[in-house]
């Protein structure tokens, strides 16, 4: 499996999980246990009444960001805050309130970069990072960095989400190089739980119900992800324990679909899935792992 491939997965994890997990956001999984026994179908509803295969804010976000990379060839964070704004004004099914927030001071600023807070921990720069993660494949570490931080501060300027977002795409692209588990256990995800850590998700309590709050929904994503051994029972497991189901399955999706492949992917999902979405993830993956090799050619 080549690493286009598995780009290619990962953008079609992203789109699939924030799908699969619509249905059952905001609900506790006593909930989930009640209605679908395990919620394993791409079957639409959800507090949002979606139909089967739609997907939410995460995903449209994502394809935002990604267009906004490919027409500058570059992370640029300016160019990101207008699409993101743009994409405020076309009345999407569902936005958070810190990306509201945050975009309405860009339209009053011209400022790209929120102010500093704290309080804005929430998972909605994690959620859509995946177009920054294959458009910098290769590149320094720096770059990475700065690259990331562009992209999150237009609506989240805050340490641990930063220290989030930065660690999910140095994961994906050691899993995109097809990496193992242990190594991406023992490279990315423990390290960040010694720089901070409130992210700790061994050892410890079975998340349930994850909230916005990015050390929620890492620990969640992580605990599913390091415990289950393929694509389909990673997303199942995330999206059941409830909370902000779409993301945690967002999240999961991105990082097991670059980690398992794209011959992992359920094709009953797949089948599913809106096919124009479908199509622009795969359109952009294709594009932005192109301009990553642009980059990273020898000059
Ligand atoms: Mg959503
Ligand atoms: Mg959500």
């Amino acid at each position: 499996m080549n690493s286009l491939q598995r780009a290619t997965a990962a953008y079609l994890g992203l789109a699939l999980g924030d799908a699969l997990g619509s249905t059952v956001e905001f609900m506790i999984p006593r909930e989930i246990v009640a209605q679908y026994g395990v919620h394993d179908t791409l079957c639409g509803g959800g507090w949002l009444h979606l139909p089967a295969g739609a997907v939410t804010d995460d995903t449209t976000m994502a394809l935002a960001l990604g267009n906004a990379i490919l027409s500058q060839g570059k992370v640029e964070a300016i160019a990101i805050a207008i699409a993101f704004d743009d994409w405020m004004r076309a009345k999407p099914v569902d936005i958070g309130n810190t990306v509201r927030r945050n975009l309405l001071y860009f339209r009053k600023t011209g400022n790209p970069e929120a102010p500093y807070s704290d309080h804005d921990a929430g998972n909605g720069a994690a959620m859509r990072l995946l177009p920054v993660a294959l458009a910098t494949f290769g590149q320094s570490e720096a770059a990475i960095r700065a690259a990331s931080r562009a992209q999150a501060h237009t609506t989240h300027h805050c340490a641990l989400s930063d220290a989030a977002c930065e660690t999910l795409i140095f994961m994906l692209h050691d899993a995109v190089r097809g990496a193992d588990k242990n190594y991406l256990l023992h490279q990315h995800a423990h390290p960040l739980v010694a720089r901070y850590p409130e992210y700790k998700f061994r050892a410890t309590r079975q998340i349930q119900n994850p909230s916005g709050y990015i050390v929620d929904t890492i620990q969640a994503v992580f605990q599913s992800f390091f415990d289950t051994d393929d694509f389909r029972s990673c997303l199942i497991d995330v999206v059941n324990r409830g909370g902000d189901a779409d993301t945690t399955g967002a999240i999961a999706g991105m990082l097991a679909g670059a980690h398992y492949g794209i011959t992992a992917i359920p094709n009953p999902w797949l089948r599913v899935l809106n096919s124009q979405v479908r199509q622009q993830c795969e359109a952009q993956a294709v594009d932005l792992m192109s301009l990553a090799a642009i980059h990273d050619a020898p000059r």
